[in-house]
């Protein structure tokens, strides 16, 4: 039976690339940076997915990744890489102007309250998570908020998950799911640390990844949850 949810936020519950994109283009306006296409947010979202990544192969620190995406993506545009800094400062408050749920995301986290610990896990930045939280009223809703910036490392490190395991004393692993849409953070953090995991696919081509479960829509994770012996 399992009494502990590990969710993750951006892309799960959260559809981060509508944030994404009207911080990118409030960021643009306030520092003058002048237009900026969908394609060239639809470029920069492809950098900033293979930063996000590489954190998560444990290639790059979180700092490395907040900055780097930007240094590449305005020399790939002719903006001077300086402006990375004060631009990523500023993003990380705007990312928490937008909050867009996926479809039945809240409905499932009520539906889950109280049967349930609910657990945030998640990668971002505590400035811009603790914004967008407070925003979305996530913050209410969840039992437990896990910020990697707090814990001192990122999923899938076993040690952000030890943590949050030693948090969650008298829960056993094996009574203990994640849900998160990233097969490299999520999925192979969880494989990692030894609980259940379930892959959030919304568009449904789910990727060749090892996760126990896979669901298209989070509301199946409730049928999933009581289907668990
Ligand atoms: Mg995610």
């Amino acid at each position: 039976m399992i009494k502990a949810i590990l969710w993750d936020v951006d892309g799960t519950i959260l559809d981060f690339k509508l944030a994404e994109k009207e911080a990118v283009k409030s960021c643009f306006k306030a520092l003058k940076l002048g237009e900026i296409s969908d394609s060239q947010i639809e470029s920069y979202s492809l950098i900033n997915k293979k930063y996000w990544e590489r954190l998560e192969r444990g290639e790059l620190t979180k700092q490395e990744v907040l900055l780097g995406r930007f240094k590449e993506f305005f020399s790939s545009i002719g903006i001077d890489e300086s402006f990375a800094e004060p631009f990523n400062d500023l993003y990380q408050v705007r990312l928490g102007d937008t909050i867009s749920f996926f479809p039945g995301a809240m409905e499932t986290l009520c539906a889950l309250k109280g049967k349930v610990v609910q657990c945030a896990v998640t990668n971002g930045t505590k400035k811009a998570q603790s914004i967008k939280l407070k925003n979305s009223g996530l913050e209410s809703v969840f039992d437990k908020i896990y910020i990697s910036e707090d814990i001192g490392f990122d999923k899938p490190d076993k040690r952000f998950f030890g943590y949050v395991f030693a948090d969650l004393s008298g829960i056993k692993k094996d009574e203990i799911i994640i849900v998160g849409d990233s097969p490299s953070g999520d999925i192979a953090g969880g494989i990692n640390a030894g609980i259940r995991t379930c892959l959030f696919c919304p568009n449904g081509n789910a990727p060749d990844v090892k996760a126990d479960y896979i669901v298209d829509r989070l509301e199946k994770i409730i049928e999933l949850l009581e289907a668990i012996e």
